[in-house]
Order: C-alpha cells, then structure tokens, then sequence
C-alpha cells in the first residue's frame, strides 16, 4: 500500500516548509495574462460551484508517477528510449466505454512492440486518453444547415449536437469523471493482463495487397511472435518489467480553469525526507502539452504551465518563430532538467525540410542541447479538405513527414525521440491511402472523428511498420 503522504498534510503547514515551486508564479497568475481560446461562461455561479467542486475531488493521477514519466523522458531526450503517443483528436464521453479503451489500449501497445522490434530500444507509451476533451477552434461559429452555431470545443465545454452548443460549467465535472473512470479502466485492463503477451495477437494483415509489403510485415510479425512465445516458456513475461506494460496519459492544456483546479501542491516523491520539498502538480494527467494556437511567451497558457512541476509538450509548426524557441525552454524548462519539455514538431510533409533544421539548431546548438525531447506530429501540418469539403489527411503525406524528420535529425545530429499521432482502434475511414488503399469515395464509409481525421488500426500498425523498418535499413 503507498503512504498516502498530501491527505496528512494540512494546508497551513505548507508555509513552513520547501515549496520547490516557481518564484512569482501562483495557480492562478496566468489570469493577469493575455490568454487565446478562453471561454466567457454565461452562468458564472455555476461556474464556481463547478469549480469548487473540482477542488475537492481527488487527484486523478500521482505525483509518484508523474515523476516516473518525466525520468522515462529524460531517457528519450538522450537517445535511449523512444516515445509514442497517439489517441483521438476530440475525445468524446462517449468513447468512455469499454471497447473503445481496450481497442486503444491494445493499438498502442502492438505498436510499441513493432517499435521496440525496429528501433532496438525501450518504447514509452503515453494516450491522448482520459482527458482530450477540449478543442482550439480558428472561428468561434459555425454555419450548420443555415444556421449559425457556435463551433463545437469539446465535450468539457459544449456539446457536439447544434443544440447544444452552449457552454455548460457542469461539463468540467463531467470531464473529471470521464477522465477518472478511462484511467481506471486502463489500470484494470492492464493489471488484468489486456497486454497478456504470450496470447497470440491479431495483427490483421490480410488487407495489405502488395505481396512484398506483406512479407516484409509478417516477417515482424513472426519475429514477435516466436519472441513472445520464447519469453513465454522461459518465464520472462512474468517478471514486473513485462507483466505491467505502462501507459501514460495526456491531453491539450487549453481550459486553464479545468487545469487550475487539478493543481495541488503536493511532496515531491523523489525528495529524501518525507514533507520536506513540495511541488505543484496538474494531477488531470501526467503529461500536458500547449498547442499550437496558445504557445505565446507572453501569455496565459505558457504562465500557468511554467509553474507545474509535469513533464509537458509544446506544439512547434510553420508560425513558430526560430527566436521564440530558447526563450520557451527558459520560461518552462529554467533548470534544464532533461526529459521535461517535449517539443512536438507539426510543419507538414511540404515544409518540414525548409523549417525544421533551423529549429534543431537554435535548441541543440545552445545550453538545451539533449535535454528536448524531438517528437514528429506528422498529422496536424497535412489536413486538407477533398471535395464535400470533408477534412481528411494523406498517409503518404503523413509517413512522408516523418520520413523527413528522421533524415533532418539525423543529418543534424539530433535525435528523433518520438512520434504523436492522432490514431483510433476503430475501423474508421477518415485518412487516405494505406495499404487498404482508402480513396475519396470510400471516406464516407466510416467518419465518426467529430474534430480531425485519424489513423485507423491498420493505417496506424502500418506506419509503425514503416518506422521500424526505417531503423532496420
Ligand atoms: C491537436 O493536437 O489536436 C491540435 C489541435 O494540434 P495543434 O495545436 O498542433 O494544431
Ligand atoms: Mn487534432
């Protein structure tokens, strides 16, 4: 049983110890910030009693582990561990159900085990799970049947159905117990052996018609499987290592009152004396990125997030200027701690080779060198929409940016630590190509995402495929 360490721990005692928390900042500093992408709640009491309610409700994960994830970074930034993150764009409530979480969970986990075949190294899975429920929108409308709606943000915050798009406070407690009950069922799942390796494994290769893609997959496959099998009869599968096969979770840290709520001071594990050395952790997820749209230096996202003692992601693309890089490291990042910043790099398949490398430079060629974690989103830079104006991505595009990155970081001496990408267990068709060969016409046969396109279970076996066999060349 762990020592549940914060509950015995009044608040007024705080003062009186270590806080190894930021100077001038506070949970709620980021209010006195220009802030993108905030809501304007039209019931403020409701608002608070919300948020009230969100105070008092547990953590949803530990410092113990949020520590853990931030070592297990820290291993990636220096090229010993690779980093694999995927899930939904918009996670609905609705995906807060058995099939959908298994289905992921068991995506991810065939997929890290491509990985670990390709790359040589350990992989660390983390999910765009059990909180990815706000969304950042370019127009705050939107016209549906002739009617202008605001857009859909996000079940924390309005509802998909043109009728409910109003913002709704009780929404944030309801995210809180979606989030709780996905974890939850993760952890049962896991420690219930959902990752049981020595089960045979449905890896579904049937659809791959090309013959020599198809050997050259199932020649992993059998390698996996004759590897499980092997570590099976030895009893190796028994041990800790691989008897819990973590997972990780994460999400977008766009609603700061959501965020601000689950901040609680608590002991940092890794200190020697209990209570001695305190910390603020987002306890929502482990790890929390800032997207694209909300990275300004001077803002509010970049202040709340600078005081928070998880390891945290920032989005990189087209609009990031090579003069804000190092100035975002030393407002988030000011001790250097390897591991902590992830930057996740978005350009799209045309413009990768152009920004890329000088972004590499400027963090590499400066007292951040090593420490960054590199991670490719080779999604977000290669939305297009086909006719219908239906969004949709290419595979090719997508596996052609991330071919790119790694040559870029190879060429720079950089290290390529991981990829993000937007991925769902469900036979979905909302990306084109792959070996299925999805095409315009077939896009309508399966689109359920209700924000970006995302990879399917064979789209997204595939390119792991792909990447293992970029490191096997
Ligand atoms: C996302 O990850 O879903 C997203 C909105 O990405 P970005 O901030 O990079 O546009
Ligand atoms: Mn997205």
């Amino acid at each position: 049983m762990e020592k549940s360490m914060e509950q015995s721990m009044g608040e007024s005692k705080i003062d009186s110890i270590t806080n190894g928390h930021t100077p001038d900042w506070s949970p709620d500093s980021w209010r006195e910030k220009p802030i993108k992408q905030c809501p304007e709640y039209p019931d403020q009491d409701a608002l608070a009693k919300s948020l009230a309610e969100l105070k008092r409700l547990p953590p949803i994960v530990h410092p113990r582990e949020i520590v853990l994830l931030k070592q297990l970074l820290a291993d990636v930034a220096q090229g010993k561990a690779f980093l694999l993150q995927g899930g939904d764009c918009a996670e609905l409530f609705d995906y807060c159900e058995q099939n959908a979480i298994e289905s992921k969970i068991k995506l991810l986990l065939q997929m890290s085990l491509v990985l670990i075949w390709g790359a040589d190294k350990r992989v660390v899975r983390i999910g765009r799970m059990a909180g990815q429920y706000a969304k950042p929108r370019s127009s705050p409308m939107e016209t549906i049947d002739g009617r202008q709606v605001p857009s859909f943000r996000g079940d924390i915050l309005n509802g998909f159905h043109p009728d409910e798009r109003e913002l709704d406070p009780n929404r944030l407690v309801r995210a809180y117990h979606h989030s709780a009950a996905t974890l939850n069922y993760i952890r049962a799942a896991i420690s219930s052996g959902i990752a049981d390796l020595h089960r045979p494994m449905d890896w579904g290769l049937g659809h791959v018609r090309d013959p020599a893609l198809k050997a050259k997959y199932q020649e992993a496959v059998d390698f996996l499987t004759d590897m499980l099998r092997f570590m099976h009869t030895i009893g190796a599968d028994k041990s800790d290592k691989l008897g819990t096969v973590d997972l990780f979770t994460s999400h977008e840290g766009l609603l700061l009152e959501y965020e601000q709520c689950m901040t609680r001071l608590l002991d940092d594990p890794t200190s020697a004396l209990p209570h001695t050395k305190k910390d603020y952790y987002d306890t929502s997820a482990h790890f929390l990125w800032i997207g694209d749209r909300t990275r300004q230096l001077d803002h509010a996202h970049v202040e709340f997030f600078r005081g928070i003692a998880n390891p945290l992601g920032v989005k990189i693309g087209p609009s990031t200027p090579t003069s804000d890089l190092l100035p975002l490291l030393r407002t988030l990042n000011p001790s250097r701690e390897p591991g902590k910043v992830t930057l996740i790099t978005r350009y799209g398949a045309g413009k990768v080779a152009e920004l890329l490398p000088a972004h590499i430079r400027a963090v590499e060629d400066s007292e951040y060198a090593r420490t960054v974690v590199w991670q490719c989103d080779p999604m977000h830079g290669n939305t297009r929409s086909v006719s219908g104006g239906i969004k949709t991505r290419r595979f090719s595009d997508i596996f052609s940016e991330l071919e790119q990155t790694l040559r870029i970081h190879k060429e720079q001496g950089s290290y390529l630590g991981g990829v993000h990408l937007e991925l769902t267990g469900d036979a979905v068709t909302e990306c084109l190509g792959g070996s299925e060969g999805l095409d315009e016409d077939d896009l309508s046969t399966n689109y359920t995402s209700f924000c970006d396109p995302r990879l399917n279970e064979k789209q997204a076996l595939e390119l792991a495929f792909l990447i293992a066999g970029h490191y096997r060349r």
